[in-house]
């Protein structure tokens, strides 16, 4: 995967290949919400949990390791990928997927992302309004007392420990069996019942309870739109369903919308 293509490896969806009516209905909506997933940052080489990993970490499955049963077993081990991952998040760059957001938001007067990433990405590209349901990777927390730590530079022992209670530190991110943070979790019900456009961009939605939102959004009768390469369980129900990377359909969508 190239982590940015050059200008000459971008396909752009066609802004013709936007249906008509969609581009009216976005030009007149006042409440969006987006839910987007770790496809929309494999496009900017932050590898999704289904992509084959790479280099030393290419033999475990990130499913396994995503888990507190996994930490328990081996903390310095889960540490260290987390640490690889952090480090391939912060080189990595937003992509224009992100960017068509940041600017969708710019467009919309009642605009909220929900984003099951951990990478940070929508925030660099722009995005203001973003609840964070899984987290993020670049902060730590305590894995016994849950509070925001600042891991020193210089810890050697991985992972390092709480200056507080002495346990390890962990990566402030939710993983699978986990629950989501409460208040995050209600905004993001919230958003999906309230908005009349709802977009879910590079989630596979298999991963719960994220993956309700959207439908929570049909139930209300907004219009759901998916944008992803693949089938997902959310596919036939979608209002409309816009094959293709992020990074391509999205800017084709803004050129459709507001060109
Ligand atoms: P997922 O791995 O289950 O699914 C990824 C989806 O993205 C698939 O449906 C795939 O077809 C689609 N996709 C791949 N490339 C795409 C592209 N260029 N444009 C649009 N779609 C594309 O991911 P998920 O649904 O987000 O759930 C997995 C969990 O993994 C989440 O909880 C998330 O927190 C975590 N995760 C986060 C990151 C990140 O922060 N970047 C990376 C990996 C995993």
């Amino acid at each position: 995967m190239a982590p940015n293509p050059g200008p000459e490896d971008k396909v752009d969806t066609p802004a013709t290949d936007i249906p008509e009516s969609l581009v009216t209905t976005l030009r007149s909506t006042q409440k969006l919400t987006v839910l987007t997933g770790s496809g929309i940052s494999a496009e900017s080489g932050v590898p999704t949990f289904r992509d084959a990993q790479t280099g030393l970490w290419a033999r475990y499955d990130p499913m396994e390791l995503a888990t507190p049963e996994a930490f328990e077993r081996d903390p310095r081990l889960v540490w260290e990928w987390y640490a690889w991952r952090r480090k391939l998040a912060g080189k990595a760059a937003p992509n224009r997927g992100h960017e068509a957001l940041a600017e969708l938001e710019r467009r919309v007067p009642d605009f909220v992302l929900l984003t099951q990433n951990v990478d940070g990405l929508h925030h660099r590209a722009g995005s203001q309004n973003v609840v964070e349901l899984h987290g993020n990777i670049t902060r730590s927390i305590c894995s016994v007392e849950g509070v925001l730590v600042e891991p020193r530079e210089d810890d050697a022992i991985v992972p390092p420990s709480c200056p507080g209670c002495g346990a390890f530190l962990r990566p402030d991110v939710v993983w699978f069996g986990e629950a989501l943070p409460a208040g995050e979790i209600e905004d993001a019900f919230d958003a999906a019942r309230e908005c009349d456009v709802f977009f879910s961009i590079g989630t596979s939605g298999l991963v719960q309870p994220a993956a309700s939102l959207a439908f929570e959004a049909l139930r209300r009768g907004a219009v759901v739109v998916e944008v992803n390469p693949n089938d997902t369980p959310l596919t036939r129900h979608a209002g409309y369903a816009l094959r293709g990377k992020a990074g391509d359909v999205l800017p084709g969508l803004m050129r459709a919308a507001y060109d």
